[in-house]
């Protein structure tokens, strides 16, 4: 009998540095040591926002993407850096290269963050572990910083696995183990599932991976979309998205016409609710960050224009993304005009940060 050999299996490693900005900034400044900081945006005036915070800062609920001023008032004591972009991208460059001493299937997802393909390792370690041991040690020796590591047999898995021990942390999820650890999971951590999606399947008493197995691959498509396929496949523990060193997704947007022209502001705002989760989801589906918010307005007369505002950080939640584009909409003095369409996308995914005046205009 002929018994058709099994494809390879491949080691994926993603690594994830730990409180990137905040961590350089304390490395670089030892008067920060230990203490609450955050890199971002001043408290005072307008706007302000907290791109990372240190760990002393988390035990307070500071978050990255908070405002700055409730950053504060949750931890009156916390210290704000301005952040130094060119230094962290100095930083990541050579973690980057870190990585090439092992493949060069490397996806990079933001400064502080990529995939690894090891399934063929240049130093013919063999073990995927052992690789992500050594890349930790070379960035702790090297650099003076700490990541975390999540090591399986796909991205998905990997990626949810350097999240779970962090800082510092190194959670390897073997084969056997990847079908009993999507059955654990909640179906929040699952991408493509945002809040909307989530209470849904909450509604439908769906909770973990182990609920969405019991579903076949048509009642997750009818119930959730074009979705529902991939869940059906990650929940067995199926995720074939190969590790791509030139990503080519350039931009990620969802656009609507609608049925009567839109000429009240809260209805402009609500429609730009409805699509920045659905092009949230998108960024989710496929683990994208964008820097630059485009927002698109065509007039009743067709008359067309774009407005756009680049970002400090990659963002991809629902709230940033719609308040970007409602603050987009405000500047283009949306009262008394009459829109027929709105768009809203996200692009920038690269590690290239935009120019530094984009940074101070935010900061
Ligand atoms: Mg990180």
């Amino acid at each position: 009998m002929y018994i058709a050999p099994m494809s390879v299996q491949r080691k994926i490693i993603h690594i994830d540095m730990d409180a990137f900005y905040a961590s350089v900034e304390q490395r670089d400044n030892p008067e920060y040591r230990g203490k609450a900081i955050a890199v971002g945006g001043s408290p005072e005036g307008r706007g302000g926002v907290v791109a990372t915070c240190s760990y002393e800062a988390r035990k307070f609920g500071v978050r990255s993407a908070m405002p700055s001023k409730r950053a504060l008032q949750l931890c009156p004591h916390l210290i704000f850096v301005r952040p130094r972009f060119a230094a962290y991208k100095e930083v990541s460059q050579s973690v980057r290269e870190i990585f090439s001493r092992y493949t060069d299937l490397i996806e990079p997802l933001s400064l502080d963050e990529a995939y690894l393909d090891v399934t063929e390792d240049k130093q013919q370690i063999g073990s995927a572990i052992a690789i992500a041991q050594q890349i930790k040690q070379a960035i702790r020796e090297e650099l003076q910083l700490t990541a975390s590591a999540g090591v399986s047999i796909n991205k998905f898995v990997a990626k949810i696995a350097s999240d779970m021990q962090k800082p510092d942390g190194l959670t390897f999820i073997a084969p056997s183990q990847v079908e009993s650890f999507m059955e654990n999971l909640p179906v929040e951590k699952f991408f493509g599932v945002g809040k909307v999606t989530a209470d849904k399947m909450k509604s439908m008493n769906l909770h973990t991976g182990k609920d969405l197995k019991k579903l076949s691959e048509n009642e997750l498509v009818q119930y959730f979309g074009k979705s529902g396929r991939f869940y059906y496949k990650i929940v067995r523990g199926i995720d074939d998205r190969a590790v791509e060193p030139h990503r080519e997704t350039k931009s990620v947007g969802a656009e609507d016409t609608f049925a009567y022209d839109l000429t009240l502001i809260e209805e402009m705002n609500a429609e730009l609710d409805k699509i920045a989760v659905t092009v949230a989801n998108r960024l989710e589906r496929y683990q994208l960050k964008g820097r630059t918010v485009t927002l698109k307005i065509k007039y009743s007369d067709f008359k067309q224009i774009t407005r756009n505002q680049s970002l400090a950080q990659g963002i991809n939640d629902l709230p940033t993304i719609a308040a970007v584009a409602k603050q987009l909409l405000l500047k283009t003095e949306p009262e008394d005009k009459k829109i027929r369409l709105l768009g809203i996308t996200l692009s920038n995914f690269g590690e290239e940060q935009p120019p530094e005046t984009a940074q101070l205009s935010l900061f």
